[in-house]
């Protein structure tokens, strides 16, 4: 048997890191039933010029079916989603007040049938905390076992034996899958950060920069391109173990520039993305800075230093950002040839 302390503490753990995910699908959900809850009310409009009792309902219905059309389209505002999780326990709240008003006041003389459908369906129908979603259904299975003593005692035993096992079935399920789920948003969120991030360095990898530089929204000033100089030179001297170790602090230092995005871009060159809003002369100031931070860095070798070259992103086409790559590539090799630990801006 699990121990139901140590599920409760992996979902607050798992739910922590996995916030957005998580009011993602409330959110989904919500628009959902609103959804389901307006095609339900088709099937007995539809089924009026059939009956004898349903005619004068045909006005609510399809007022039901409008206001529930326009709830799920509301629902999806992104600015609503604060209020997502409020909405379905309102929601919800509804339900159960609705199916109690059922089983007690409308329908006296048979067991409660509705109410127990929705203690079957509410526990899964939202993602939040086990506790809270049982202590929330356990409230409405008190209260209509109370009022199910008073309203209707010759089923009040029968209702109150029935609810509470659907509702246990109803929170077991539901508590097992909202576990199920955020393990599934853990394990995605961590194969996400696998794929974009290098394991040496702990830097983002080649495929986010590309990722990044193709999105339409990616707005830059400028990029670096950063090569350590003369490492090969570095590895057979030292071995490979101290150079990688040069690496790991390089990439610590080039993390610790807090405007700059970096990515290791292939064996010990990197590139640095600068956001909009810097201008040429401030470009060319935080790569000398960070040049001399670099050669700088204390490590178990002899020091490194690093040649940088700066493209300016300028009037430059979004679509070409491989040719600003391109720029790049030229200023580091001007700043080799001009004798290496030294900052070139492309003049282009
Ligand atoms: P230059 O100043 O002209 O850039 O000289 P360089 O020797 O740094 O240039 P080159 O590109 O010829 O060599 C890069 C070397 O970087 C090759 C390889 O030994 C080393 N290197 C690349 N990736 C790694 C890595 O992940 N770990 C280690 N230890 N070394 C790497
Ligand atoms: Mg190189
Ligand atoms: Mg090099």
């Amino acid at each position: 048997m699990t121990n139901p302390f140590r599920k409760s503490a992996e979902y607050r753990t798992l739910a922590a890191s996995n916030r957005e995910a998580i009011e993602a699908y409330n959110q989904h959900m919500l628009a959902l039933l609103f959804t389901v809850g307006a095609v339900m009310m088709i099937i007995p409009l539809a089924s009026v010029p059939f009956s004898k009792t349903k005619g004068p309902l045909v006005p609510l219905y399809i007022a039901v079916i409008i206001c529930f059309s326009l709830l799920a389209l509301v629902a999806k505002l992104p600015s609503l989603k604060r209020y997502t999780l409020l909405a379905l326990y309102i929601g919800f709240s509804i339900f159960f007040s609705s199916s109690i008003y059922l089983s007690v006041f409308h329908s006296p003389h048979t067991r409660a049938t509705i109410l127990i459908g929705v203690l079957c369906l509410v526990p899964l129908s939202f993602i939040d905390r086990p506790l809270r979603m049982n202590l929330f259904i356990a409230f409405w299975v008190i209260l209509h076992t109370i009022l199910a003593v008073v309203f209707k005692p010759r089923y009040a035993f029968d209702d109150a034996v029935n609810t509470f096992a659907f509702a246990i079935l109803g929170c077991f399920f539901g508590n097992h899958t909202i576990l199920i789920q955020v393990r599934g948003y853990e394990i995605q969120r961590l194969l996400t950060i696998e794929g974009e991030t290098d394991s040496l360095t702990g830097l983002y990898n080649r495929r986010k920069l590309f990722e990044t530089l193709e999105n339409p929204k990616t707005a830059i000033s400028g990029i670096f391109m950063i090569d350590i100089d003369l490492f090969k030179n570095y590895n057979e001297q030292y071995g490979h173990l101290k150079a990688d170790e040069a690496m790991k602090a390089l990439a610590r230092t080039l993390q610790a520039e807090e405007m700059i995005t970096f990515y290791r871009y292939g064996g010990e060159e990197f590139v640095g993305l600068c956001p909009q809003g810097l201008t040429k002369e401030e470009l060319h100031a935080r790569a000398e800075a960070l040049r001399e931070a670099i050669a700088e860095m204390h490590l178990d070798g002899p020091p490194i230093t690093v040649s940088i070259g700066v493209a300016l992103s300028g009037d430059m086409e979004r679509l070409s950002y491989e040719s600003i790559i391109e720029h790049a590539d030229r200023a580091v090799f001007a700043a080799k040839q001009q004798g290496r630990n030294r900052v070139v801006v492309d003049s282009a």
